[in-house]
């Protein structure tokens, strides 16, 4: 399976926005966006000023398929789900990359960051209605049962360090048994992404 496997600071410095993508040092000030904002590379300052109509568009686009870990090929089918579904395109869009197994891992508390929870679905410690899920992509609905299947050391440790963190509202989450469920899918109001989802569906409309 294909995957980004650059320094992941890099891709929050190119947006000049936190994508919270390292787990806990992203709340601490080695958060490399915090000690450094200018964008990567022996240009970077020249390219942060350009800002055309598709610049921004192919902006709003990059943050988000960096912050939910999403390939260009991947991102592009989510595209075509969420302008066939009934509703605003660009909310239906955020709502698929909400409902993806990894994310739902991640925002359960489960997972410091969306590539940890990737890594822990691949290796089989979850399960999804009680079925073993080992697919980071597969899309939740409501009332799907996401439970931990192997309650290692590591995912215990996770867990405890993630406990002040508040769960996703859209989400149950039972600490105690490591279990957690969909109550619904979120809205648009209920997902902290900062994108303008409209230049998304802008860019592909092109
Ligand atoms: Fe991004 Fe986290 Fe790195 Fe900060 S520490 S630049 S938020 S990945």
């Amino acid at each position: 399976m294909a995957r980004y496997t650059g320094a992941v600071c890099r891709l929050c410095r190119r947006e000049n926005k936190k994508l919270f993508l390292k787990g806990e040092r992203c709340y601490t000030d080695k958060c490399a966006v915090s000690r450094r904002a200018s964008v990567p590379g022996q240009h970077g300052k020249a390219r942060a000023r350009k800002s055309s109509e598709y610049g921004i568009q192919l902006r709003a686009k990059q943050q988000t398929r960096r912050y939910y870990g999403i390939l260009e090929s991947q991102f592009a089918k989510y595209f075509d789900m969420a302008a066939r579904k009934e509703g605003v395109t660009g909310e239906n869009l955020l709502q698929i990359c909400e409902s993806r197994l990894d994310n739902v891992v991640y925002r359960l508390g489960f997972a410091s960051s969306r590539k940890e929870a990737r890594q822990l679905v691949l290796h089989g410690h979850f399960t999804v209605n009680g079925k073993k899920a080992n697919i980071p992509s597969i899309l939740l609905k409501a009332g799907d049962v996401v439970a931990v299947a192997s309650k290692s050391d590591k995912i215990k440790n996770v867990v405890e360090t993630m406990a002040s963190r508040p769960v996703a509202k859209w989400l149950d989450c039972n600490k105690t048994n490591m279990t957690g469920r969909v109550i619904d899918l979120p809205k648009r109001e209920d997902i902290d992404l900062d994108v303008e989802e409209h230049l998304i569906v802008e860019l592909y409309s092109k």
